[in-house]
């Protein structure tokens, strides 16, 4: 906190509570159960409960429920969830269907103030007697009622005496104001439908702006703090807290986080869940928290992430490769290194032991940024599996791995002499022939020999098969949102975006469990996927070691 910059929000903050404007920070992320949380909603979830934390406040996680036909428990726990997992709690849970009570009767009163009527425009009406930029709208006909009149409909409506659409309650404003959100906004329409709290008890249903600003009111919020779209309906908010002379939080609003080459849409995230792109919400090539958790990201790096961001006034792009570099600077603090060959050929080490089943154990550290990781044993032997482009018959002068008449260091293993291949009858390769320098064994190297090449290996007779999913970023262009050519999100689909292999592992990871994360040594971070069996191991790439997309 001592340390951390004084973006504009802190600034605002310091600013009233120096001016005594308020004495607490009190916030809120108030989600609509409509979905699964996705990245740009963690920056908000670090934003609001960060600043809860850094001036010793509150920050409730509230249920924005106000819209029926979209929302769902489901929901509702998924939410829960990927808030504890991204490593915050909240002070009190709610939901804005709890207010209803309280809305409704605040609603009354701006009836009987004269501050709102009921109006029997349709929404295409409504919509057009609105007006445009630089045109003044028309006056709704009930705008003449007596607020007598206007109670009475109101009960009706609440009663359930019309149909959908035939009626909605409107705040009178100012049918001239420059601000089009103050043309009259509606309160509340009717829609005849369960609520997945309510049930049937409701069939007016408050719009967002009426029931966003009162719900911050009653839990007595502070700071309010929402994305810059709302600026504009920041004189709404404050009017329908004014008229009601109730307590007045202070709108905030800054830049919702853009990612490259994804999607954060929860209309389009939900369209690639049921039209079957992907194999659900968490997915993980998704952008959802539920997603990211399965690819393996950690709390830690998008919590890091969000914090390297920033909070700016501005909307702006974020490329992906920072979100990539924080989950990979953690991991690489964190994930021990293990041996895996993806891609495997076999070596044989023709002057090893007769007994071909002899077999040493290697140390081999298990990270080498942390010595109290340790470092474990692993069986080496005559018969070894290496990655089949770390071998070249033909190999450039630069190639620095194994090639004919090369030699290379097998990493905490021997040095390696190759002198000759088999092949089968299409010429591919399928046996490597090696001799190994029994003077260069890891760390007891007497021989002062010196090769420019390490590879990793595993030992045929001990490596254990896993399946590996190598994804990649789910769209091809930076920005799959643009609409150019008449295309859609769905155009730029990367086809490659999983490859699935069989891959041989050391025997330490034979026993790993769900949701461990290592570092698959010289090939990128991988994590035990929640498909996986006791005999069959699933292993998803978080990250690549480095980027690779960068030309
Ligand atoms: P969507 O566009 O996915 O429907 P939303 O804003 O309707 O997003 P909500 O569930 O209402 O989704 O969002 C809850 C909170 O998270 C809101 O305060 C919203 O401002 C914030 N939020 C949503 N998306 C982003 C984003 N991309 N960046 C930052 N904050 C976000
Ligand atoms: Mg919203
Ligand atoms: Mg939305």
């Amino acid at each position: 906190p001592g340390t951390a910059r004084r973006h504009f929000i802190r600034q605002a903050i310091d600013a009233d509570l120096a001016a005594g404007r308020f004495d607490s920070v009190c916030t809120r992320f108030p989600p609509e159960p409509n979905g699964y949380l996705h990245i740009g909603h963690a920056k908000s979830i670090c934003l609001n409960f960060g600043l809860a934390q850094e001036f010793g406040g509150t920050c409730n996680l509230r249920f924005d429920d106000t819209n029926p036909i979209k929302e769902d428990t489901e929901y509702v726990d998924s939410i829960q969830d990927d808030v504890r997992w991204l490593g915050f709690e909240w002070d009190n849970l709610h939901f804005a269907s709890d207010y209803f009570d309280q809305l409704y009767a605040w609603a009354e009163k701006l009836v009987l103030d004269g501050n709102a009527y009921v109006c029997d425009l349709t929404a295409e009406q409504t919509r057009e007697y609105r007006g445009t930029l630089t045109e003044p709208g028309r006056d709704s006909p009930g705008r003449s009622n007596t607020p007598e009149e206007n109670l009475d409909l109101l009960r009706r409506m609440k009663a359930g005496e019309f149909k959908d659409g035939e009626k909605t309650l409107r705040a009178k404003i100012d049918m001239a104001a420059p601000n089009i959100n103050l043309r009259d906004p509606v309160m509340y329409r009717i829609a005849n439908v369960s609520h997945h709290r309510t049930g049937d008890a409701w069939c007016i249903y408050p719009m967002y702006d009426w029931a966003h600003g009162q719900s911050d009111s009653i839990e007595k919020i502070t700071f309010s703090i929402c994305t810059l779209e709302f600026e504009h309906h920041r004189p709404l908010y404050d009017w329908y807290c004014d008229k009601l002379e109730i307590h007045h939080p202070r709108q905030i609003e800054f830049a919702r986080l853009n990612i490259t080459y994804t999607v954060m849409s929860k209309r389009k995230l939900l369209q690639l869940v049921r039209d079957k792109h992907v194999s659900g919400w968490d997915d993980p090539r998704m952008p959802t928290l539920v997603g990211l958790r399965r690819r393996g990201y950690t709390p830690e790096s998008i919590r890091a992430f969000c914090a390297d961001i920033g909070v700016a006034k501005f909307n702006s792009t974020i490329d992906v490769v920072r979100l990539e570099n924080a989950v990979r600077e953690h991991l690489n603090e964190v994930a021990p290194r293990r041996m895996a060959v993806l891609d495997p050929v076999k070596l044989t080490i023709t002057n090893w032991d007769e007994n071909d089943s002899a077999v040493e154990m290697m140390s081999a550290v298990n990270n080498p940024g942390d010595e109290s990781a340790g470092s474990r044993e692993i069986p080496f032997s005559g018969s070894l599996w290496i990655e089949r482009e770390d071998f070249q018959e033909d190999a450039p002068k630069k190639f620095f791995r194994l090639k004919k008449g090369g030699a290379v260091r097998l990493r905490a293993g021997y040095i390696v002499d190759c002198h000759d291949v088999v092949k089968d009858a299409d010429g591919t390769i399928t046996e490597i022939l090696c001799t190994y320098d029994p003077q260069t064994k890891s760390g007891q190297d007497t021989s002062g020999r010196k090769v420019k090449g390490t590879i990793h290996w595993v030992s045929c007779g001990h490596a254990a098969e896993v399946t590996v999913r190598n994804y990649d970023r789910l769209f091809t262009a930076e920005n799959p949102d643009s609409t150019a050519e008449g295309k859609t999100f769905l155009d730029y689909l990367n086809p490659d975006s999983l490859s699935v292999t069989t891959a041989m592992v050391e025997p330490e990871l034979a026993t790993a469990a769900v949701g461990d994360r290592v570092q698959f040594e010289r090939l990128g971070y991988y994590i035990v996927d929640t498909d996986s069996r006791p005999e069959a191991l699933v292993f998803n790439r978080i990250v690549g070691l480095r980027d690779t997309w960068a030309k």
